[in-house]
């Protein structure tokens, strides 16, 4: 989403293809280069509806250690997939998810019920650290991502997993290996350091 305040001046709203005009004259525009969001207008009832099927936030004080093993004991899904479940845990993406399993060491292929609660703690911290540190330098502008003012985000510079399929493991030097095969999506990993 991009406020528009009058201020931008170069390609920033090409791709809008929602916009809503706010009471204070800004416009708020949403701008998906790579299509692949969804807008929805629900009322109140729709929306309850809607968000009773979402699991739980992560950075919300709920999601500790004994949650997330409790979400992970329960399936035999690689782990990588059980975070990218919105109805189990919301709001972790693919980038994010790649990066919590490089830091806490986690194979991404490993099925959830084999992650043990000792893991899982490495696991949850990893998620809130990688989250909150994304969250502080405004997102991770891979592509085309903008914040709400139209900057590039700045955790592209911290990524340690993502996008680095065939660089050195910034742990222990070994090459970093790009697969689909997990879960359809790109998963970086150090076959080395993550087990
Ligand atoms: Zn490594």
């Amino acid at each position: 989403m991009l406020i528009d305040d009058g201020t931008f001046t170069g390609s920033e709203l090409d791709y809008s293809t929602l916009r809503l005009d706010l009471d204070d004259g800004r416009a708020l525009h949403y701008a998906d280069v790579r299509r692949l969001g969804t807008v929805a207008l629900m009322d109140a009832d729709r929306f309850e509806e809607y968000s009773d099927k979402l699991g739980i936030e992560p950075l919300d004080g709920a999601f500790t250690a004994a949650h997330l093993s409790a979400v992970l004991r329960a399936t035999s899904q690689p782990v990588k997939k059980v975070l990218m479940e919105q109805r189990k845990i919301a709001g972790i993406g693919n980038i994010y998810a790649n990066e919590a399993l490089w830091r806490a060491r986690i194979d991404p292929s490993r099925p959830g019920a084999a992650i043990g609660l000792e893991e899982s703690t490495l696991l949850r911290d990893s998620i809130v650290a990688v989250l909150g540190e994304a969250i502080e330098g405004r997102g991770t502008s891979f592509r085309d991502y903008r914040d709400a003012r139209g900057k590039r985000g700045t955790f592209v510079d911290k990524l340690q997993a993502y996008g680095r399929g065939g660089l050195p493991c910034k742990r222990c030097g070994s090459k970093l290996v790009l697969t689909h095969a997990i879960d359809g999506r790109a998963t970086t990993m150090c076959v080395k350091c993550q087990h």
